[in-house]
């Protein structure tokens, strides 16, 4: 920090900021968590100046013999970690997992199934806003009205009708279980390829507290930073049947040279994952996630589905006539960080929401339990019920702060928090 200070001060200070933000305030986003300083440390290692295209032994770059070291770990962590027989652990992000697969084993104009992404999935699972709708036909499932849980007799009868090469299984907003077993039945009838996107979740597989897709997918993508807590990135996982063809859809089809340090912090990562306190910090997280459904639900807010399985919820908030945006706003003044998001079937454009996403993957790193979920549960309700009273709102910050420094960002990877 110090020579950072004297290089960049103004970058320096953003980092100070965001340390403080993130220290100060409840991070309920589902998608983020805190990764351990071993992770850390490695992501910001001399690893970050090694070129190294190609795979460990074959590489277009001399040198490689220590990253090459570093790529073989991260791999055989990631099959031992979700038992799969082949893993990539070369892409940049989710987005670009998903990408190498579509590329790997689809044409440009064939079709692909994927969940509406109004309704819980993904923007790569076929949004007309990414390289997936436009690159290929999307034809688009979602939840029943009633349950709002996955509509499998639409999604059945609409891959009888248009007969998609490759259906995407796999969301960023869905509370509950998915039946990857009933995603495989409808592939084989129609003779489609099953991809699992288990970004979210990837975690809670690797701990057994989701059922794992591995089994059930010819191929599964995931990132590396959301349940898994590791650096940002990517990873796909296979049979060995269709290494290659995945290999070389990354490098060269996608990508150009490997990120050597995020490789090597996932393979830190994964070996965190791998140890016995990793599984019970994943049932915290969903044990958490739990409580504060109840919570929410006996303060008298709409949960879609009804409540949650996994680490997130969907508030829908239009019985308390507020929208999604006005609830982050006034959440985020309260120092409580979520996002706005749509419910199935909202009635509010995407930037608006009737609803907002609430994760415990981070809070529960913090080394937060049940009995603090509830008193975030009457944070969440005294913010939303002061919406417009700032003085209520700054009131409220200077609590949620002083809630948050019992809770210091212990370093995760030393097993001994949470447990
Ligand atoms: N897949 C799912 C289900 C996601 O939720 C996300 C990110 O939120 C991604 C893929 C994309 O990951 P990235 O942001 O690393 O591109």
């Amino acid at each position: 920090m110090h020579s950072l200070q004297s290089t960049d001060p103004e970058i320096a200070q953003v980092l100070r900021d965001e340390e403080h933000r993130q220290r100060s305030k409840l991070e309920l986003i589902a998608s983020e968590n805190f990764v351990s300083d071993a992770v850390r440390l490695t992501q910001g290692s001399v690893l970050t100046n090694k070129y190294a295209e190609g795979y460990p032994g074959r590489r277009y770059y001399g040198g490689c013999q220590f990253v090459d070291v570093a790529e073989r770990l991260a791999q055989e962590r990631a099959r031992r970690l979700f038992q799969a027989e082949y893993a990539n652990v070369q892409p940049h992000s989710g987005s670009q997992a998903n990408m190498a697969v579509y590329f790997a084993l689809l044409q440009p104009g064939e079709t692909i199934m994927g969940m509406d992404l109004r309704q819980g999935g993904h923007l790569t699972h076929g949004s007309p806003v990414s390289f997936s709708g436009r690159l290929f036909q999307v034809v688009a499932y979602g939840v029943k009205p009633d349950t709002e849980t996955i509509d499998f007799d639409q999604m059945a009868r609409l891959a009888r009708e248009h007969r998609p090469k490759l259906i995407v299984a796999g969301a960023s907003a869905y509370p509950r279980i998915i039946d990857f077993a009933r995603f495989r039945e409808i592939c084989d009838e129609v003779g489609a390829y099953l991809m699992v996107d288990m970004a979210h979740i990837a975690g809670l597989v690797s701990a057994g507290v989701h059922p794992n897709p591995v089994p059930h997918a010819h191929v599964v993508t995931s990132t590396t930073h959301k349940t898994l807590r590791g650096p940002r990135g990517g990873l796909i996982l296979s049979g060995a049947e269709l290494g290659r063809k995945l290999d070389n859809q990354i490098f060269p089809g996608i990508q150009g040279g490997p990120l050597m340090h995020v490789i090597a912090a996932k393979a830190v990562a994964f070996q965190e994952a791998l140890q016995p306190c990793f599984k019970e910090y994943q049932r915290r997280i969903v044990e958490n996630a739990r409580t504060l459904a109840q919570e929410l639900l006996s303060l008298g807010y709409r949960l879609v589905s009804g409540g949650t399985d996994n680490h997130l919820m969907l508030v829908d908030l239009r019985n308390k006539g507020i929208t999604g945006k006005q609830a982050e706003e006034a959440l985020d003044m309260a120092g409580i960080t979520v996002n706005k998001n749509s419910i199935p079937f909202d009635p509010q454009k995407p930037h608006v929401t009737s609803g907002i996403r609430i994760g415990t993957a981070a809070v529960t790193t913090r080394g937060m339990e049940p009995s603090h979920m509830v008193e975030i549960g009457r944070f969440i309700h005294q913010a939303l019920s002061a919406m417009g009273d700032e003085t209520r709102l700054a009131a409220l910050q200077r609590q949620v702060a002083s809630f948050c420094d019992d809770f210091p960002l212990h370093d995760p990877g030393s097993h001994s928090h949470v447990l």
